[in-house]
């Protein structure tokens, strides 16, 4: 019997077995370095008989770009790279991110927070660090103290309405050097990141998340986040990232190249390349392979090296 689950409410992985995802942002077309993380979590999902689902994380409107995401999903269906369930929008997925919100703040372990970067800054500098300007500034904990109002007085402190940041508390020393209390509501009402894909990952019964080696240091925060939110965790498998010729990571950032797909040849082009950065080397470079074909030998590639 095939138990019937809903995609969107979290429930435990009752027997499904395998569930990967690919989860880009909508800033632009897919690069090699994209297609090659598309590839490795799908090639990972078929070689364990699972199911790949794709998730478009629009959750930063303001990042997005109009139609990139219909783009990116014709640019998976040219490589042959096709899901299996229905394509979830982070964009329309705010009432399961507020309910999440709302069940962290009944466990005491959110607060609201109204420090500007500026304010961030100078008390980072108080304390006598000097942060460096590429790293993501460590939240000291100035507004910690609203955690006890917060505790003391309920829920009703939770006013979805107010533009302050909400912060969740952590709880070990070791996270607080190191990534600080995070956000996981900006004070112009978008979700993060971090509270997202947690909540996602657990309503599509994620089971392994295998992604870029430069999302590997949010792994720490997304599991304080299923913990606190009583989510099964995920395996996690980090893919090495693609770099240019100067070594720097390919983004849309450094201006990374499309990948093309504008035809067969290209697409298949694409992939061997994709497949390269990943390390499957042996895989013959034939022209002469249809994209449904290669994927196959691919999976089996896939199969044999890294399971
Ligand atoms: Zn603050």
């Amino acid at each position: 019997m095939i138990l019937a689950v809903s995609a969107l409410s979290p429930s435990a992985n009752f027997g499904l077995g395998y569930r990967g995802r690919f989860a880009p942002s909508p800033t632009g077309p897919l690069h090699s370095g994209s297609l090659a993380t598309a590839l490795g979590s799908w090639l990972d999902a078929r070689a364990h008989d699972g199911r790949w689902l794709v998730r478009i994380e629009d959750v930063d409107l303001p990042r997005c770009k109009p139609k990139a995401a219909e783009f990116i999903l014709g640019q998976l269906q040219a490589c042959g790279l096709h899901w299996d369930e229905d394509v979830l929008y982070q964009s329309q997925r705010t009432s399961a991110y507020e309910a999440a919100l709302q069940q962290l703040f009944q466990t005491g372990l959110v607060y609201s927070c109204t420090c500007t970067r500026q304010h961030i800054l100078n008390a980072i500098e108080a304390q006598g660090i000097t942060p460096n300007r590429h790293q993501e500034l460590i939240y000291p904990g100035t507004c910690r103290p609203a955690l006890l109002l917060a505790r003391n007085f309920g829920a009703e402190l939770l006013n979805l309405a107010l533009p302050v940041t909400w912060r969740i508390a952590l709880n070990s020393t070791d996270l607080q050097q190191s990534v600080g209390d995070f956000v996981l509501r900006r004070a112009d009402g978008f979700f993060t990141y971090q509270m997202a894909v947690v909540v996602d990952d657990a309503a599509q019964n994620i089971t392994h998340i295998v992604r870029g080696a430069d999302l590997a240091s949010n792994t720490a925060r997304q599991i304080y986040l299923q913990t606190a939110l009583n989510y099964p965790m995920p395996q996690y498998q980090h893919l090495p990232l693609v770099l240019d010729a100067q070594g720097e990571k390919l983004s849309k950032q450094t201006l990374a190249l499309a990948i093309h797909t504008e035809n067969t040849t290209l697409s298949l082009q694409a992939l061997q390349q994709a497949a390269h950065h990943l390390g499957l080397s042996n895989l013959s470079n034939d022209s002469h392979y249809t994209i449904a074909e290669w994927l196959l030998v691919a999976t089996q590639a896939w199969r044999e090296q890294k399971i």
